[in-house]
């Protein structure tokens, strides 16, 4: 498997990284995570977005969404698309609301939208917590805990398991999702206080002592706030995790093999 991060910038874009966006890739097949503000952008540095073979949502917050519809314009109004858009619809994996939520922030008009749900270039596909295969990826989905609808995944392929927490505080369930994975890719909003409310985000200490609890080889952190300081998070999740951590940046591809 490949990682390459789009953007990590928690809760919105940052002067140096769109909101979340990930590109992970094996077998030659391309699996988007995320689409936040500013991503599609960084997408089409890296390949064409009409090559995407699928997309996966952890949840509906704007940082991680934002660019659908973006992505719907380029679906609908190229003039010259490399593949039929309306023949191969692309597969999406978001929650429930998604076709509805992202209808109404392509289109305020419903005349505009040539197809009610958008259903004319994707084919939506709701999740649910449980196992379903997406390409060579085998992905599981659990519920966790954040204030709307939210999901963590943990892709399996050959043998190695890369986990993304999406948005969450700590919970039963994701500590279930990513125990003994590979590579945690974690988000850490804030900086540790106890006043900050439960089921929203984790702190870099919170995302340290998870990674530890998992037994995770390698941790991965994303999703912090533009108004929280990266080094101190960075400097929370070591005091709670003794493995390989780093702070990731946009551009930054993670090969994720056997070690
Ligand atoms: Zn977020
Ligand atoms: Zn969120």
């Amino acid at each position: 498997m490949l990682l390459t991060v789009l953007g990590c910038s928690g809760s919105a874009p940052g002067p140096r990284s769109p909101s979340s966006g990930y590109l992970l890739e094996a077998d030659g097949f391309a699996l988007g995570v995320e689409l936040g503000n500013g991503t599609l952008a960084e997408l089409q540095a890296v390949r064409d977005p009409f090559t995407l073979d699928g997309l996966v949502f952890s949840h509906l917050h704007p940082d991680h969404c934002a660019d659908f519809s973006a992505l719907t314009v380029l679906r609908r109004w190229h003039p010259a698309p490399p593949v039929d858009p309306y023949v191969n619809r692309l597969p999406v994996h978001a929650p429930k609301e998604a076709p509805t939520r992202f209808a109404a922030a392509y289109a305020p008009d419903r005349a505009e939208l040539e197809d009610e749900l958008l259903t004319d270039v994707y084919d939506f596909h709701p999740l649910a917590p449980g196992v379903r295969e997406i390409g060579p990826f085998s992905v599981t989905v659990a519920q966790v805990s954040h204030p709307c609808e939210a999901y963590g995944f943990r892709f399996t392929h050959s043998g190695v398991s890369l986990a993304y927490t999406g948005d969450t505080g700590v919970c039963d369930t994701l500590d279930g999702l990513v125990a003994g994975v590979d590579v945690l890719l974690g988000e850490a909003s804030w900086t540790h206080r106890d006043n900050h409310p439960s089921g929203v985000h984790m702190s870099g200490l919170e995302l340290g002592e998870l990674a530890t609890r998992a037994g995770a080889k390698r941790l991965l952190i994303t999703h912090v706030a533009p108004w929280t300081d990266p080094e101190v998070v960075l400097a929370e999740a070591r005091t709670t995790y003794t493995g390989p951590v780093e702070l990731v940046v946009k551009g930054a591809e993670y090969p994720i093999a056997p070690r």
